[in-house]
């Protein structure tokens, strides 16, 4: 068998395609679902990360046995879906981007393998939360897919359920933010720490709140654009993992 891969989707992404069959994954940190496929897709390892139900809420999410779930199917290079918020002005509702840093909002997740138990103690670096060499074959193999991509973009997560209030979200993008979500850390930081190498691609389903000035109820998520998508996303990934060998890239050196 070739290399496995990993995908890690989220919400409006549970689960692959035909083809792939549910397995439970036994960790230190407690059990994952993921999927493993068969066939033409025997390399690829699927994970949904808020259950095939879409029942696990962002602060509830084993993070942790996700990402050591991956590890210890062999798993060194992972792709991950979002769906967020669009801050910035050119983010509407069903584009995507391929984002490239990260502000940790989040509090009283399980974030880290390094807590001074069997893995002790280390400060993995994370100066470029995301995989260079996988972020930079996103963007120049989505033209082959149809699928404008925006090439950079600062994700700031916060902890959820509850959407942002608007002084939150301008808050965010006088911080330099320009989409918001609720599930990208601790799952970056903690691919990090394994060594993995992993991007992730966002997807805008609403306007953050107060950006659409003439909207004043409640966000609406326009999942829609999101499945629309899903038919080029899911491919683009599979691309991209299959025909990058981020090896050399050095974002895992750092690691662990
Ligand atoms: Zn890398």
């Amino acid at each position: 068998m070739t290399q496995r891969i990993g995908i890690i989707g989220g919400s409006g992404v549970e689960r692959p395609d035909r083809g792939f069959r549910e397995e439970i994954v036994e960790t230190p940190f407690g059990d994952a679902l993921v999927w493993t496929g068969e066939g033409n897709n025997e390399d690829v390892v699927f994970v949904s990360r808020h259950g095939v139900a879409h029942d696990v809420p962002p602060h509830r999410v084993n993070y942790r046995a996700n990402i050591m779930a991956l590890r210890q199917l062999g798993i060194e290079r992972v792709i991950a879906t979002f769906a967020v918020g669009g801050i910035a002005d050119d983010i509407p509702p069903g584009s995507a981007v391929a984002i490239d840093q990260i502000i940790d909002l989040t509090s009283g997740r399980e974030h880290t393998f390094f807590d001074g138990g069997a893995m002790g103690l280390h400060h993995a670096p994370f100066t470029e939360p995301v995989c260079p060499a996988l972020r930079e074959a996103i963007v120049g193999q989505a033209p082959g897919f149809e699928l404008p991509i925006r090439p950079a973009g600062t994700y700031i997560c916060f902890n959820g359920p509850r959407f942002e209030t608007a002084a939150e979200i301008r808050m965010s993008r006088l911080l330099g933010a320009d989409v918001v979500g609720m599930t990208a850390m601790p799952e970056a930081a903690l691919a990090r720490e394994l060594g993995i190498h992993y991007a992730g691609i966002a997807v805008s389903v609403n306007w953050a709140a107060g950006i659409d000035a003439a909207y004043m109820g409640a966000l609406t998520l326009d999942f829609g654009a999101l499945q629309a998508m899903r038919g080029k996303l899911l491919p683009l990934i599979l691309d991209v993992l299959r025909t990058t060998d981020p090896r050399a890239c050095g974002c895992t050196e750092l690691g662990t």
